[in-house]
């Protein structure tokens, strides 16, 4: 049976619950996958749409080694063909773990009395950036703990601290945030320090296990934290990113809830989420779960496919949280940001004594801790493109992986130079060797797909980089 016309989030929804259980459990339970339909979810995405919950049901439900590969080898085709190969890298830079909730799931909480608390000093921000900013990071996501002592205001100091911190040719471009949400007045205060991208993760969008793994604390309030995005929106901030907790729940049922989410901005803001991240939980000290709804690789890998097809124009965030082979295959599905030489105990960056992960200092145990320079490496070795691109933000373009998406030709005059210029810079400023070589190689090849006018001012460009001069971007 198909449920349709769907319920679409309308305008007058702003700021309502917008998640029925039982409407997404009936898409799953009724939603047949015949091969046939298969193929025609999978025909309709590569022409550029975006899938209906129905249809995305189709894809979570098909079973069968085949048809599964179908639908990865759908989201490799719409990757290759529509985004091209550029890969965008940032890092997290943990700024406190002092935390109010007591997420069940998370070495930070609460209740773990073995976490050790700590909140970085301004001296001790300005030594991470400046350790971060010498491995060649541009973009950082700044992450907190939900406590008092992490008001709106500190956090919009933070990140106007972080944009302000320059070393040698060193300067992050875009601040991104992860941190519990604010009403209105506090996400307009964050929002005018300058951040890239308001992220929230929702972990799971069923309310009655939502209830259990947030026993306590201000977090416990499913739908204060479900509208959270709305209130960015009011406040002036439309560059969200959404997130599930793979593992808490059925991943099928999160993977429409992100798809229910994304309806709900598109219908009453007019713009989808930028972002989409799919964590899978990972151990952490004193972690209080039964390992129910652990997501195993194979539905992982075809989970991310799916969203992929699902929502084409929307960026996809995989993290070290990830093993290296893991983050390799996931890759080819349409994977858009990806974070490299990730740390995560707070002061670690600039502290190079300590490479071991030290759990009771950590939110959670990551499994790719390869330098930047070691995953650029790879990338280049893969013939990804690496980009530290930051143009459209900081030009004003929002919504720019819809346009990458839906502006012809916009790949080819705006990503794809940018992204080879901020390589460029890599390549002249921290660049190994080895990076050196195959870095210029993998820029020649993609230089080779540009018009030939754009071609020549990104040479012209490329130049003017190696001599000396920083930042130039279309
Ligand atoms: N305190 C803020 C909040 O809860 O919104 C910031 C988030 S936390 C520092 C970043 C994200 O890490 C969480 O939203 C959660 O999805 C994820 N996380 C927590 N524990 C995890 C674990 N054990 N393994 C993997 N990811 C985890
Ligand atoms: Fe605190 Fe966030 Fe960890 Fe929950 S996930 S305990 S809110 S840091």
């Amino acid at each position: 049976m198909r449920f349709s016309p769907e319920k679409l989030s309308i305008p007058d929804q702003r700021m309502k619950p917008f998640i029925d259980p039982d409407e997404i459990w009936n898409f799953i339970h009724n939603t047949s996958p015949d091969k046939i339909r298969v193929r025609e979810v999978i025909s309709k995405s590569l022409g550029k749409n975006r899938l209906t919950m129905e249809e995305t049901a189709v894809l979570v439900n098909a079973v069968g080694t085949d048809l599964v590969d179908e639908i990865r080898q759908g989201a490799r085709e719409l990757k290759e063909k529509v985004y091209g190969n550029r890969i965008v890298l940032f890092a997290p830079l943990y700024i406190g773990n002092r935390c109010t909730n007591n997420c069940q799931y998370c070495g930070f909480r609460v209740s773990n009395r073995e976490a050790v608390r700590k909140t970085l000093s301004d001296e001790e921000i300005i030594s991470e950036v400046e350790a971060l900013e010498d491995n060649g990071q541009k973009r950082l996501i700044l992450v907190y703990g939900e406590h008092p002592d992490y008001s709106a205001e500190y956090i919009a100091h933070t990140v106007k601290l972080v944009y302000g911190i320059k070393k040698g040719h060193g300067e992050i471009r875009r601040v991104n945030i992860n941190a519990a949400p604010f009403d209105i007045e506090g996400f307009r205060t964050v929002g005018e320090s300058g951040i890239g991208t308001y992220q929230i993760f929702q972990e799971t969008y069923h309310p009655e296990a939502y209830k259990w793994y947030h026993p306590s604390g201000r977090k416990k309030d499913y739908e204060w934290r479900l509208t959270a995005l709305d209130r960015a929106q009011e406040a002036g901030i439309d560059d969200v990113g959404i997130g599930a907790l793979f593992g808490l729940y059925d991943w099928r049922f999160e993977v429409l809830g992100l798809l229910r989410h994304t309806n709900h901005l598109e219908a009453c803001y007019n713009i989808g989420p930028h972002t989409i991240s799919f964590p899978r939980i990972k151990d952490a000290l004193s972690l209080n779960l039964d390992g129910k709804y652990q997501t195993a690789d194979d539905d992982f890998k075809k989970l991310v496919a799916i969203l992929r097809l699902a929502v084409p124009y929307t960026g996809l965030i995989l993290t070290a949280r990830e093993a290296p082979d893991v983050r390799r295959e996931v890759l080819q599905y349409g994977v858009s940001q990806i974070d490299g030489g990730t740390k995560l105990e707070l002061g670690s960056y600039s502290d190079s004594k300590n490479e071991e992960q030290n759990l009771n200092r950590e939110q959670f145990k990551i499994s790719d801790s390869r330098s930047l320079g070691e995953v650029i490496d790879e990338l280049l070795s893969n013939d990804y493109l690496p980009s530290f691109c930051t143009s459209c933000y900081r030009m004003g373009r929002t919504g720019e992986h819809f346009m990458e998406f839906s502006v012809p030709g916009f790949i080819k005059r705006f990503c794809t130079p940018n992204a080879i210029l901020t390589l460029s810079e890599y390549i002249c400023d921290y660049g190994t060797d080895e990076v050196a070589e195959k870095g210029w190689k993998v820029i020649e090849k993609n230089l080779q797909k540009l018009d030939t006018g754009i071609m020549k001012s990104t040479r012209d460009k490329i130049e003017r980089i190696r001599k000396g001069e920083r930042d130039l971007y279309f």
